[in-house]
Formats: C-alpha cells, structure tokens, sequence
C-alpha cells in the first residue's frame, strides 16, 4: 500500500493567451482545494467523501465551469450535470440537466446512495433534488456575467465553444503568437473548465468525481461525457479517473474505463496505462484526465495546450501546474 494520493483539475484545452492573473486564481483555487483534500485525507475521511467535499469547493467557487459559473446553453440558462464513483464496490451516481441544484456533485452522490438508481436527469433529477432537500439556487446564482459576454461571442461564432475557444470557422484560427479575434474582441477570454477529483486513501479505496456546465453554447439537453461513468469518470478497486476536455471524444473513447481496462486486462501500471489511453484512444488536442491507482500513484495527462490541474501525495509530494 503506497499512501493516500489525490489529483484535482479544473479542465483542459487552456487558452494560450490566458491572461497571466486568470492563472493565478486559478492555480490559488486549485491549490486551496488540493489543501481541503489533504486535510480530510489526514483525518482519515474516506476517498469518496474527499472527491464530494472538494468538488463541491469547486462548483462553490465561480472560477470553473461547474455550478456557480457553468457553461451556458444555446438559451442563456445552466444544465449542469456531474457523477461520482466509489471504486471498491463500484457504486456510481450520476445527475444532468440540473438547473437549480448548488451542488451536483452531492446530489449524484445521494443518487448512488439514496435512490435505487445510477443517473437521474432533468425534472425526475430537480424533483429527486427537492425530496432530498439539497441546497436550491435560482438561474442568476449561477449564471456570471463573463459567461453571458463569453455566450455572445460564441453565438457570433456560430460556434460551440469547448476548451480554449476555437470557433469552428477556419479564418479564426488561434496559435499562441497570433491572439484569436472576434469582431474586433478578443477571444483569449478566460473561459470556462469543467472540475473533477480522485482520490485514492491510506486503505486503497479509490473514488472518482467531476461536474460541469458543458460546453459554451452547446444545444439545450445536450449531455456531455462527465456525467456518464465510464467515460468521464470511473473507480474501481484499481483506480479512479476523471476527465475533461471534448466531451464527444472523450464518450467515443470511453476514456476513464480504457485507463482501468488497460490496467486490468494489461496489466500496465498507472502512467503506463494513461500514456496508452492517450495515444491510442483520444484525438489529437481532445481532452484530458486525471487518475490515481490503488497503489498509491497519481497521473495527470492531456494532449490540449493545457491543464489545470494539480496533485499531491503522502509522502509530501505536491504539484500545481497548467502547462504541459
Ligand atoms: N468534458 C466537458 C463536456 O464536454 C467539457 C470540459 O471538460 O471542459 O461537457
């Protein structure tokens, strides 16, 4: 047994002009989470309480594309979705289309605890949430004003924006020297991310979570790969992983089983098995994850311009990063 170990991301696919201040924040929550983690980890909480706990702090929090400060519908309006997974018995919750819910990521908990069911959605999700007495919000709670501005530009586009923006017509194409414009705005906004955690604790237990808004301007009742175990998140008594990125890619590629797959059927180590996935699973420039293996390792990997990520083990080891 190697310790407890816990990663944490606030999405891939970073726009590379970020402004260097939208870094700092992010990297401050990022390490302010990894803190709340470690923190309960020392206590002796378990992996899934600690995925719940620091996903909530994030969705809390308006920096990341998950509760408050989701991604906003083609409508202007939140349809926020998010799952979680407890790796030793495989127990799995999973919400979407959520439109007055503070936490997801609690609800999809009380789904896999509560209720007989894996995933519940729209208003049979809403009505589950009101008989369960979680913590309602109305839309202004979670609609910020710089994804309203960020929505426009990406209705302007004619585009559904995913990580750093890149609307889909060819004569706006970003590179790193050249900051992307759009009608004389430029679109190296910060934009928002999707969160997850997994943790693996001093037992070995993994746990997996991520929640979300979805994409920038995506099409009311679309569903993404966060809340679909499997594909954005997965724990078994191997591993637990959480992804982000193209939510489309990352559902072709059933990407967070492959990485437990590879290891089961393998017999590949964590990083071994990440690197696999990455490579042989998922287009080029599509998305991200996040995993740590009953062991006691911990992995972050992408094939975007970035991360926002970061991850920290017993032994004292601790890293926040967005870069590759
Ligand atoms: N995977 C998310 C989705 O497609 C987006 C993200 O990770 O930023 O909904």
């Amino acid at each position: 047994m190697g310790g407890w170990a816990i990663a944490v991301h606030g999405g891939a696919g970073v726009d590379p002009n970020l402004p260097l201040q939208r870094q700092e924040d992010a990297k401050m929550l990022l390490t302010r989470c990894l803190d709340l983690g470690i923190h309960a980890l020392r206590s002796n909480s378990s992996a899934i309480d600690v995925v719940e706990l620091v996903v909530r702090e994030l969705e809390t929090d308006p920096l990341f594309n998950s509760g408050r400060g989701s991604a906003l519908t083609e409508e202007g309006t939140v349809e926020m979705e998010a799952s979680i997974m407890d790796g030793p018995k495989r127990r799995c919750g999973a919400v979407s289309g959520l439109t007055t819910v503070k936490n997801p990521i609690s609800l999809a908990r009380l789904v896999m605890d509560k209720s007989p069911h894996s995933y519940l959605a729209f208003s049979g999700a809403e009505k589950f949430a009101r008989e369960q007495g979680v913590e309602l919000e109305c839309n202004d709670y979670f609609v910020t004003e710089e994804n309203v501005g960020m929505l426009e530009l990406a209705r302007e586009a004619n585009s559904i924006w995913l990580d750093y923006r890149v609307p889909t017509n060819e004569k706006c194409s970003a590179s790193v020297e050249t900051p992307l414009q759009m009608n004389g705005l430029p679109i190296s906004v910060y934009a928002p991310e999707t969160v997850g955690c997994v943790v693996v604790d001093s037992q070995g237990r993994c746990a997996a979570a991520t929640s979300t808004g979805g994409l920038m301007n995506k099409k009311i009742g679309r569903i993404g790969d966060s809340p679909l175990i499997g594909s954005g998140t997965y724990a078994c008594g191997v591993c637990g992983v959480s992804c982000t990125g193209e939510g489309e890619a990352i559902i072709r590629g059933t990407l967070a089983r492959e990485v437990a797959a590879v290891m089961e059927y393998k017999g590949l180590g964590l990083q071994e098995a990440v690197n696999y996935v990455i490579e042989e699973r998922l287009d080029e420039g599509k998305a991200g994850l996040i995993a740590v293996s009953s062991n006691g390792e911990v992995v972050c990997g992408f094939n975007t311009t970035g991360m926002f990520r970061g991850c920290a083990t017993e032994d004292g080891f601790m890293e926040v990063g967005i870069w590759k």
